[in-house]
């Protein structure tokens, strides 16, 4: 873009544009993922929505490359593009409580620190992701599952209304009665059909929780996570808890001469009474016997935050993700012979239920289709030194192999690669055909097309 149209963009919106040499154009150019290296032909940092309807008009008018940036979480980089231009959301970061009502407002590029921040002050919360630094837009539009999922569901189930900036300019309320098969769409078909501004959520009480983090040696994986299969189907919602594998840090219940060891972990939230959280607890530790233990009640905004050490921005970052209906035994065997090679100490796979309040939603009810999974697996590759890249994406792949065989075809957008593009219908199944309709409806251009794209 030249000078005078840069102005011309500049004079359009209130909040600042960044180009290419200009100050913080470095900065502003990157995303989490330090894997990404494009160079936007401008970042429009946005202020309203109003910001994000010039910047959006702009890119139509002009043909260029649009990415509208929550977060900036996205593993392929998706909140940036080569030549484009950015919508960067992440000055619009404001999240208002309704008390009365349950309800919260949340802006369009608010991380979950400052959505639980907010809620929690209010003993009030929703569903978000396990890592605090993530953007509510991404999670939200792809879904969203963390430690609250089984007992409120997905975050996009506690969606009631989203500001929509559409790709011919207009800024629409969807809701299940406005606009509702944009709103259908919303829940669960990514940044696919525009930039939403702001986030209308159901709250629900969440305020003090229990948390266990349970460390057993990584010869046990076969029957730690058999247990865990068994007992998380039927647990009470109010218990939520995932299985991994993790290389200790040195926190303070593990022994320094233990620290950089791998074990098969789980991770449990208890959002219940508090005097019945050690026996939902007990049975992880039946399952096999425990190394290391903490437990304690704390803050939910603590728990949110308690991962984020272990995954400062600009790691190098390359992911897979599977659904399946079970963890059969040749999945944990699977599991058992990669999991434990976890190559450095940021890297990780997890594995999350998808039940309770999540299979009380109809799989064509929103655009999140898997309903039926009771597993979604991430194999997440996370190191910070380029150099490591080949033996890090090989672990990633190899162990994808491993359980795709036992997997289903489909994987949790959110937790996709950009080279899963060619799996997105699987992702979405039956509701495939009518996402493409919606699509054709609202962006039938396709201008937001920097995302695990439905084509119109
Ligand atoms: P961005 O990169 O800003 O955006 C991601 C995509 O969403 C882009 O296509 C973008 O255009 C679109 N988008 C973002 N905001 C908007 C908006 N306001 N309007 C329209 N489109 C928008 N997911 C979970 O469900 N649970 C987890 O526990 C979880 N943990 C994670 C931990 C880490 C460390 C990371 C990196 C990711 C995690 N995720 C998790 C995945 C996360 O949900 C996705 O990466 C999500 O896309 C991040 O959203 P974002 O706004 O931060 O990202």
């Amino acid at each position: 873009m030249g000078m005078a149209t840069i102005e011309e963009l500049a004079g359009r919106v209130h909040g600042s544009v960044v180009v290419p040499g200009s100050d913080g154009y470095e900065e502003a150019r990157r995303v989490y993922n330090g894997m990404v290296d494009r160079r936007p032909a401008a970042v429009v940092r946005c202020v309203n929505a109003g910001d994000v309807l010039a910047t959006v008009a702009y890119a139509r008018e002009h043909g260029l490359d649009l990415a509208v940036r929550g977060g900036a979480h996205s593993v392929p980089g998706y909140g940036t593009c080569e030549g484009g231009l950015v919508a960067d959301l992440g000055g619009m970061r404001g999240v208002r409580v309704d008390p009365a009502t349950r309800t919260a407002r949340v802006e369009g590029g608010a991380t979950l620190a400052d959505l639980d921040a907010a809620t929690h002050a209010f003993g009030l919360g929703v569903t978000g992701g396990v890592v605090s630094t993530t953007g509510v837009g991404g999670l939200t539009l792809g879904g969203g599952f963390g430690h609250l999922a089984r007992g409120l569901g997905l975050t996009c189930d506690n969606l009631l209304s989203a500001d929509v900036v559409t790709a011919d300019g207009r800024l629409l309320v969807a809701s299940e009665h406005e606009y509702p098969d944009l709103f259908w769409a919303l829940r669960g078909g990514t940044g696919n059909f525009g930039a939403v501004t702001s986030f209308e959520f159901r709250l629900s009480p969440v305020d003090t929780v229990h948390v266990g983090l349970f460390f057993h040696e990584a010869e046990q994986t076969e029957a730690v996570l058999k247990h865990f299969r068994e007992y998380i189907a039927t647990a009470p919602e109010q218990l939520g808890a995932f299985a991994g594998f993790q290389i200790a840090p040195p926190l303070p219940f593990i022994p320094e001469e233990r620290h950089g060891d791998t074990f098969v972990i789980v991770v449990a939230c208890w959002n219940g009474p508090e005097a019945e959280a050690e026996q939902a607890f007990q049975p992880f530790r039946d399952a096999a016997p425990v190394s290391f233990e903490l437990s304690t009640p704390m803050p939910y905004p603590a728990l949110q935050s308690l991962f984020d050490g272990l995954l400062p921005p600009g790691l190098q970052h390359y992911w897979k993700a599977a659904f399946s209906p079970g963890l059969t035994d040749a999945a944990v065997t699977a599991h058992a012979a990669h999991g434990p090679k976890v190559p450095v100490i940021n890297s990780t796979c997890h594995i999350y239920p998808i039940n309770g309040a999540c299979h009380r939603v109809a799989p064509e009810a929103t655009a999140f289709s898997y309903r039926d999974a009771g597993f979604a697996t991430v194999i997440a590759g996370m190191w910070p030194d380029p150099a490591d890249n080949e033996a890090n994406t090989a672990w990633v792949r190899d162990y994808y192999a491993a359980i795709a065989p036992h997997s289903s075809p489909g994987g949790y957008v959110n937790f996709m690669a950009e080279d899963d593009q060619g799996r997105v219908s699987d992702n979405y199944r039956d509701n495939y055909a009518r996402l493409v309709q919606v699509k054709r409806a609202y962006d039938p251009g396709n201008l937001f097309h920097v995302n695990h794209n439905i084509r119109p």
